[in-house]
């Protein structure tokens, strides 16, 4: 009767089967429902930037407010997502959530931060991406300078000619784009000439051990010796300890991402994060605050 080796060793097959695909499905269609009814939240995670010493931006990492789950990471629900074409209504949600909290943030007098978010292969085999993103921008009065856009090098190999010309069409807004992953992808550099692209965000798993792992160290110089010579910026994602901070500036990291300088929060937690560390107003003085 055993037949598959399930994640904890081996298991009955059948009954397996019908537990995941039983679960998958009332997974699918609360995910459906979820939309309407407004299920979704953004949590916010700070960016710092090494050159100038303040922090400069945020990325939207959306989560499932589930009514009996609690709160679902994306980890998941995305692939679901993605593969039942539910990406693209609830990407254009985040977009335009995450534009409009960043907008009125401002407006509050917190700051004014860049925006970092992310897409899905499936969001750019859509010709309307462009055209969406800049409607998006218009509708929130948001400048496209202050909209990064994070995608995976499997966008970029999915449907090439179709991303690179929706890519070019934004960099000419002045959106920015972002390598996200960076380095765990089975693609050739060679992407790095075909497409806009103006900066690569280091793989939080090259991070994880820096200080300790000779070849991740080797592996993170070079990526940052490279980006420089080609005159990308560098992010660092996963910094977790002042070692790793320290190890990332030494090498001419521009930015670092990570919980040493915040976890990802709601957006009554970035402002009580203002408010609570430098005073309202803190952060309006050219977006400054201590780098721990
Ligand atoms: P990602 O874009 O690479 O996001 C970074 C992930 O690393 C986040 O997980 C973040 O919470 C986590 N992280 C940040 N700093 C640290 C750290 O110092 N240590 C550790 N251990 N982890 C850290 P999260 O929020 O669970 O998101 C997972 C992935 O889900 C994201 O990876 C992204 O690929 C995807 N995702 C999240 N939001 C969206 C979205 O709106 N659209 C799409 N298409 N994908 C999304
Ligand atoms: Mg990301
Ligand atoms: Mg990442
Ligand atoms: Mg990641």
């Amino acid at each position: 009767q055993v037949k598959a080796k399930g994640r904890n060793g081996w298991s009955f097959y059948a009954p397996r089967m019908n537990d995941e695909v039983q679960e998958r499905i009332v997974l699918e269609r609360d995910l459906r429902l979820a939309l309407a009814r407004g299920e979704f939240v953004l949590h916010y995670q700070p960016q710092w930037d090494l050159t100038n010493d303040c922090l400069f931006g945020w990325e939207a990492l959306v989560r499932w407010q589930h009514p009996q789950r609690g709160l679902v990471p994306p980890d998941k629900f995305i692939p679901i997502a993605e593969e039942t074409g539910l990406i693209v209504p609830l990407g254009d949600w985040v977009l335009e959530t995450a534009c409009r909290e960043i907008r009125d943030w401002e407006q509050e007098g917190l700051g004014s931060y860049r925006i970092a978010i992310n897409l899905s292969a499936r969001q750019f085999t859509q010709q309307a991406l462009g055209e969406r993103i800049e409607a998006i921008l218009a509708a929130t009065g948001l400048a496209p300078g202050r909209l990064e856009l994070e995608i995976t090098e499997s966008v970029l190999m999915e449907d090439a000619d179709l991303t690179a010309e929706i890519l070019q069409r934004l960099k000419q807004l002045g959106v920015t784009i972002a390598i996200d992953d960076f380095g765990t992808g089975y693609s050739s550099l060679a992407y790095l000439k075909a497409f806009p692209v103006n900066k690569l965000k280091i793989d939080r798993s090259f991070v994880r051990d820096i200080v300790s792992d000779p070849n991740d160290a080797a592996i993170v110089s070079a990526i940052i010796s490279m980006a420089r010579s080609m005159g990308l910026v560098t992010i660092a994602e996963g910094v977790e300890t002042e070692a790793q901070r320290d190890f990332l500036m030494a090498q001419g990291c521009q930015e670092l991402q990570g919980y040493l300088f915040g976890r990802p929060m709601n957006a009554s937690a970035v402002r009580s994060f203002f408010g609570g560390q430098d005073g309202p107003g803190g952060a309006v003085s050219g977006n400054a605050k201590q780098m721990p």
